[in-house]
């Protein structure tokens, strides 16, 4: 099963991810998590990325495009995968569908998470992390039971360098020039589908696990 989760920033695409990940036992492959680990580690694709990530634009297709081919070479992608955060431009669609078909593979469902604006810009930057175990949270929506401090496993949540207010503001621009257009382009495919993404994150779920069948 390979499947693509699309929607804006602070759609629930990580929370959701991570959720249906487990279930269907596939690996959830976030491009901004590869990303921010690279930053991290301070490899070239890391130094590469680091400036367009703080600001909230883009990276460059041929960077993302290069990970997600290597990505889904791996063992554990050989029953499906499941895409966040990628493709999130039209070029970045067009070279995932010339890979699939070099491979005699394709994109089995796509499903956007659908959210107005204004409600995101509180999501994200309410939005908190685990750094030992990645686990999400919220402030508001998804509070930890003891302040700073993870329910799973007793890490300490961080904070994205790029939550906050003005980034959000240009990556939800960013998002409604450069990947928005993506939802046509997949309905055309066939293969579409969308959920309402205003809802609790367990009806959402319950809606995309619908889908998933
Ligand atoms: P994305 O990966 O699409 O950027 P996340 O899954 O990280 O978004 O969610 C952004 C923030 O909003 C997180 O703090 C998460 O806990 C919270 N969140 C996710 N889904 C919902 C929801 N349906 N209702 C309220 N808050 C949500
Ligand atoms: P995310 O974790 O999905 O919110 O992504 C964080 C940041 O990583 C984005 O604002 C971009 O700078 C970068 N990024 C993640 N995925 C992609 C992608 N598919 N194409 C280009 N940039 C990306």
């Amino acid at each position: 099963m390979k499947v693509i989760l699309m929607g804006p920033p602070g759609a629930g695409k990580g929370t959701q991810a991570r959720q249906i990940a487990e279930k269907y036992r596939i690996p959830q492959l976030s491009t901004g998590d590869m990303l921010r680990a690279a930053v991290k580690a301070g490899t070239p694709v890391g130094l590469k990325a680091k400036s367009a990530m703080e600001s909230g634009s883009l990276v460059t297709d041929d960077i993302v495009v290069g990970i997600i081919a290597d990505r889904t070479q791996e063992a554990d992608c050989k029953n499906g995968y499941l895409l966040d955060g990628f493709p999130r431009t039209l070029a970045q669609a067009e070279a995932l569908d010339t890979m699939l078909a070099q491979r005699k593979q394709a994109i089995d469902k796509v499903i956007d998470i659908r959210c107005d604006d204004e409600p995101l810009v509180g999501r994200i930057t309410g939005r908190r992390t685990c750094s030992q175990c990645g686990e999400g949270y919220h402030l508001q929506f998804k509070p930890t039971k003891k302040s700073g401090v993870c329910d799973k496993c007793g890490g300490s949540l961080t904070q994205r360098a790029d939550d906050n207010e003005a980034t959000v503001r240009s990556r939800l621009a960013v998002y409604h020039q450069q990947t928005a257009p993506l939802i046509d382009y997949y309905r055309k495919q066939g293969n579409f589908s969308s959920v309402d993404g205003m809802q609790g994150m367990d009806q959402v779920l319950a809606s995309l696990c619908a889908i998933l069948g």
